[in-house]
């Protein structure tokens, strides 16, 4: 039994109350919100200047990458892919992605980030889901599928790479925190008989579909050459777009493939650090979440952002789309919204996380706003937690009821071990990719 006490819970509930007290945690669940008399032997933490927030749920990001941070940088999308990332996640054996994936879990609890959506790459999946399970973070993704890609070290056969998700997914569904997702990467890395089966397994197992759509023009352009239509239009054609969808960015969306986003229930995930870091261009996230679509929030990669902060990612959506749209388009509770319930949702876990509310799975991050990059704090506890705080300002994370941060220290891996060991780990990758012929 663990309590939280005297803290600002920012409950993200529906009427996004505030309350200021206590949160007692038991059994993996958010028993009780208000006052709460706490048994003797009840673990007690101190949450006085503090708020206490529902886990931050990142919608898109790669696991996979992380260790490839600060390594490819100044290139647009598909020279980014096709020079750096497809070969480095080629060359990654089974450790050096399980570390890659530590590396990442590592900084995302750290700041304050309890759930994810990760797309794996090809080979080794098991890596990360492995470190997953070891860092106690609530994932949900998959082995990426690409059997489209001419000159790839990642393209496989269509055949070979079902199979292997399907024989994943029906393995790591549902082990402890982990849930799995079929990962198509882009329509222009896909065939149509790989995405059509996608969608009857999606059908068929109850899994998410997670890919990219829309980043970026170029992409967009190949994309009506392959298949004379817009990239959304393709996708919703082939009877992909639903509630169990989740496509990252919504970058060039036209305004009929937003009806579609709003009328199927699929969920949008905006990137903002990693479109402006690739020059990928603005996706239109008031205009989407006016017509009602499902916009989440996510870093994206480490080598395109370079970080997984969730905080920064926020200030940066909150402001970003303020010049074209107006001052009030983009309010810091609906940007909190963006990166807790509205996140769970495109999860497809709305029910269980993504708020402050009893009955739901705990998982919490516990927030110091009394540093002085935070105060005077102002009446709005949602607006110093966009505008201001950092992920340095965690202090404390549970996960489904389970401490995994207690006062800024990481307990479920070594996060300074890592750190230390990264410039050693990516060297490794990077000689391996060098030794292939063709380099
Ligand atoms: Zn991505």
């Amino acid at each position: 039994m663990i309590v939280l006490r005297g803290g600002t819970v920012v409950t993200m509930d529906a009427r996004r109350s505030v309350v200021h007290g206590d949160v007692l945690v038991a059994e993996g669940c958010v028993q009780k919100i208000g006052r709460v008399h706490a048994p003797r032997s009840a673990r007690v933490i101190e949450c006085e200047g503090r708020a206490v927030i529902p886990g931050l749920v990142q919608a898109h990001v790669h696991l996979c990458q992380v260790l490839f941070r600060n390594h490819a940088d100044g290139l647009e999308l598909l020279d980014w892919l096709s020079q750096r990332i497809w070969p480095y996640e080629a060359a990654h054996d089974h450790r050096s992605l399980g570390f890659s994936a530590r590396l990442g879990i590592a900084e995302l609890l750290l700041g304050g980030t309890t759930a994810i959506l990760d797309m794996a790459t090809v080979h080794h999946t098991e890596a990360v889901l492995e470190a997953a399970l070891e860092g106690g973070i609530r994932y949900t993704g998959g082995k990426c599928l690409m059997d489209e890609v001419a000159d790839c070290p990642l393209h496989e056969e269509t055949g070979a790479a079902l199979e292997e998700t399907i024989a994943l997914g029906r393995k790591w569904h549902g082990r402890e925190l982990v849930r799995w997702a079929l990962c198509p990467r882009f329509v222009i890395s896909c065939s149509e008989k790989l995405l059509s089966e996608v969608r009857s397994l999606s059908e068929r197992e109850g899994w998410l579909v997670h890919t990219h759509a829309s980043e970026n023009r170029t992409e967009v352009e190949l994309v009506r050459r392959k298949t004379g239509r817009d990239n959304i239009q393709y996708l919703h054609d082939l009877g992909l777009c639903g509630p169990r969808t989740v496509l990252a960015h919504c970058v060039h969306i036209t305004e009929s493939e937003t009806r579609i986003l709003a009328s199927t229930g699929a969920s949008a995930v905006h990137c903002p650090g990693a479109n402006l870091k690739l020059a990928s261009g603005l996706a239109p996230v008031p205009r989407l979440l006016a017509e009602g679509v499902n916009v989440a929030l996510g870093g994206d990669g480490a080598p395109c952002n370079n970080t997984l902060d969730a905080f920064r990612e926020m200030r940066l959506a909150a402001t970003l789309h303020l010049p074209q749209f107006g001052p009030r388009s983009m309010p810091a509770k609906e940007m909190l919204a963006m990166a807790t319930i509205r996140g769970a949702k495109a999860l497809g876990l709305a029910e269980e996380i993504g708020s402050i509310e009893e009955g739901k799975r705990a998982d919490l991050a516990v927030v110091d706003l009394t540093g002085p990059h935070c105060q005077p704090a102002g009446p709005d506890p949602h607006a110093t937690i966009v505008y201001c705080a950092r992920a340095s300002d965690v202090t404390d994370v549970l996960v489904d009821g389970r401490p995994v941060v207690r006062d800024r220290k990481l307990l479920t891996l070594d996060a300074r071990r890592l750190a230390a060991q990264a410039q050693a780990e990516v060297r490794r990758v990077l000689e391996r990719v060098s030794r292939r012929p063709g380099n």
